[in-house]
């Protein structure tokens, strides 16, 4: 049995070897940075500010789709609101309204040689869904102010930011400060729908000025506290790109006929068919794109077993894959996704369709192009009577480089959340929704996804949904945020 032995030594000194090499990597991962630096002063009048953040969401600048004008024609009233909240801004910034209803707010600064820097956010916002209008604690377009936090639909997307961006500079101007970098601010009035009118016109205009801002900033992703499991510190992300997004039709179609001799399958049971093969034949998941890279960024804050599991993806990548794939928050970072949103066929209980139709939404991961998942589609379909062509589509991002040395901007507004958060783990980010930025990309140098609303696990369930609010102390934080980013990013 001497051969036993032998083999159980060789096993052992293997097991060893990757041992090692797994702490290893665990320990060559950056340490988490020191939580003790400096807060910016708190914001003066803050109670003032609210109030003003609550008049902006008492006006229901609601965008349902594109049947219906964007925010419902209250542009004007939010445009009167601003323009009396901000008296400084409006007579020391240049200010356009652009497609009718768009705002771009020009800060020239000293030195006309240096790029500007492109702070946007967007007016309209997305409906309350019929039959939960009930279930706000607040009335969702009340604005009111109670238990701390200001309730309604807004206080996270996105007046707070457009707001707060404006009280910022107002604060600024108050204190006699001149930027050296010219600011611009960019505020959309139709992002909810995509932006086609706003950010669109906005973009078309810098780009015709040979505007190439320094960096842009937007909404898109936030501190997040008790999100991340066994997080040891509040995580603020920078987005760095936003997900791709495209419609297709799938069409079925069959004989039509009595229901008394249907043929095997129907219309409405290829379509059906050709959906649950979609569902089955998820595009593949992938550790290497900026989803991967903020799981990965995270780990300095995590558990030791965790920390080591995300050092080490060379052995334990598809298990990562797996357990990220099982909840759709973090399933979505990973993968383009596949959701059938709308599905028709059929007028009569005993009439076989001959045609039947669905709606199929996907959004893409960095690194799928729109031509690779339509393949995908076709090949797993794979039926000559079920059809399919684009809705509309837009791909996804380039995700902007971290360590790019020449563009200064994650820096700078980092800089800005420490000021907030000294004790945030900053780690780049990935936007699962679409923003106006994919308009802005064209128009800057380094494209940027944040605002510092602090989202706890309660949270992130809110925007687009029931009891959207933001409290009053995180309000401050965002303003002094801005006031201070703009301040680091001028002088
Ligand atoms: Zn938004």
């Amino acid at each position: 049995m001497a051969w036993l032995g032998k083999a159980m030594k060789f096993l052992g000194g293997v097991l060893l070897v990757v041992l090692a090499i797994l702490v290893a990597n665990t320990l060559r991962l950056p340490d988490l940075p020191a939580a003790d630096g400096a807060k910016f002063p708190p914001i003066k009048d803050l109670d003032a500010a609210a109030k003003r953040l609550s008049a902006a969401i008492q006006i229901p600048t609601i965008s349902y789709g594109f049947a219906n004008p964007p925010g419902g024609n209250r542009f004007p009233d939010l445009h009167k609101l601003i323009e009396e909240s901000f008296p400084l801004v409006h007579k020391h910034l240049k200010r356009e309204i652009v497609a009718e209803s768009s705002l771009l707010y020009t800060w020239e600064g000293s030195d006309k040689s240096l790029p500007p820097i492109l702070l946007s956010g967007h007016q309209d916002v997305v409906p309350i869904e019929p039959g939960t209008e009930q279930k706000w604690t607040h009335p969702p377009f009340s604005g009111q102010i109670a238990d701390g936090f200001i309730w309604g639909r807004g206080t996270l997307d996105n007046k707070q930011q457009v707001m707060a961006t404006l009280e910022g500079v107002e604060r600024l101007i108050a204190e006699g400060y001149k930027p050296k970098r010219t600011v611009l601010l960019a505020f959309g009035h139709d992002e909810e729908i995509g932006g086609p009118l706003g950010a669109h016109a906005i973009a078309d205009l810098l780009s015709e000025r040979k505007v190439r801002a320094l960096f842009s900033l937007d909404e898109g992703q936030a501190i997040l506290e008790g999100v991340v499991p066994g997080a040891s510190r509040p995580i603020a992300q920078i987005g760095l790109s936003e997900k791709g997004f495209m419609t297709l039709q799938l069409k079925a179609v069959a004989p039509g006929g009595h229901s008394s001799m249907p043929p095997p399958h129907t219309a409405v049971g290829k379509l059906g068919h050709a959906i649950a093969q979609l569902e089955a034949n998820q595009m593949p998941a992938s550790l290497a794109g900026p989803g991967g890279d903020a799981m990965r960024s995270a780990a300095p804050a995590l558990p030791f077993a965790t920390r080591m599991v995300m050092a080490n993806t060379w052995l334990f990548g598809q298990v990562i894959i797996k357990q990220l794939s099982g909840a759709p928050s973090t399933n979505a970072l990973i993968r383009t996704t596949t959701a059938p949103t709308i599905i028709k066929g059929g007028v009569k209980e005993n009439v076989l369709p001959s045609e039947a139709t669905a709606i199929v939404n996907f959004r893409l991961a960095p690194g799928d192009s729109i031509a690779a998942v339509k393949a995908h589609v076709g090949r797993v379909i794979a039926n000559p009577d079920v059809t399919v062509t684009e809705g509309g589509s837009h791909p996804p991002a380039e995700a902007t480089p971290t360590a790019d040395k020449s563009n200064p901007g994650f820096a700078l507004i980092s800089e800005a959340i420490r000021g907030v958060e000294p004790s945030a783990l900053i780690t780049p980010g990935l936007v699962m929704a679409g923003t106006d930025s994919k308009h802005y990309t064209r128009v800057s140098g380094a494209t940027f996804y944040f605002c510092p609303a602090r989202f706890g696990p309660d949270d992130l369930k809110r925007p687009h949904a029931t009891d959207e609010r933001i409290s009053v102390a995180n309000y401050g934080e965002i303003i002094s945020f801005y006031l201070n980013l703009i301040r680091i990013s001028t002088s």
